[in-house]
């Protein structure tokens, strides 16, 4: 028998690259920088994906889509999320809510929160206020120039 619920846990990191657009959330976020690596550098959808996945013991975001495949190049986050959560229906699970906390220096994410909070939950099909969207800057921790994302998710038997 499946457990009732399942949490699940997801973290990533993506350094700043100068000339590139910053994604956070799927939200386009006004700064001179942009994130690097995997895809659109999305370091929340990728943080949500692995926390979903995570929370069936599936598969992580890295193995299903290799950052070293050419064809998520630049490819929109999105399209990883919305294969974790098919998985998550697959497997006989619905989204509760999910939680975040990211870690940058700049920019402020208090004045798009909202925006990130409305368009995550729209991605998720869940109720906006069944997204926590925190930010805390890196103090102490020596990671100023990069943006750290960790996320926890509920899912419940459907
Ligand atoms: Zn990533």
């Amino acid at each position: 028998m499946q457990p009732e619920m399942r949490i699940g846990y997801g973290y990533d990191s993506h350094e700043f690259k100068p000339g590139i657009p910053l994604k956070i959330g799927g939200i386009a976020l006004p700064h001179d920088q942009g994130l690097g690596g995997h895809s659109d550098g999305d370091v929340l959808l990728h943080a949500i994906t692995d926390a979903l996945l995570g929370a069936i013991a599936g598969p992580d975001i890295g193995s299903l889509f290799p950052p070293s495949d050419p064809q998520w190049k630049n490819a929109d986050s999105a399209v990883f999320l919305r294969e974790a959560l098919r998985r998550v229906k697959t497997a006989g699970y619905e989204l509760v809510n999910l939680d975040s906390t990211l870690i940058l220096a700049a920019p402020k994410i208090g004045p798009h929160a909202e925006a990130i909070r409305n368009h995550v939950a729209q991605l998720c099909g869940i109720p906006a206020d069944c997204v926590g969207i925190k930010a805390k800057t890196p103090e102490g921790t020596g990671t100023e120039n990069a943006v750290v994302a960790h996320v926890v998710a509920l899912l419940k038997r459907r």
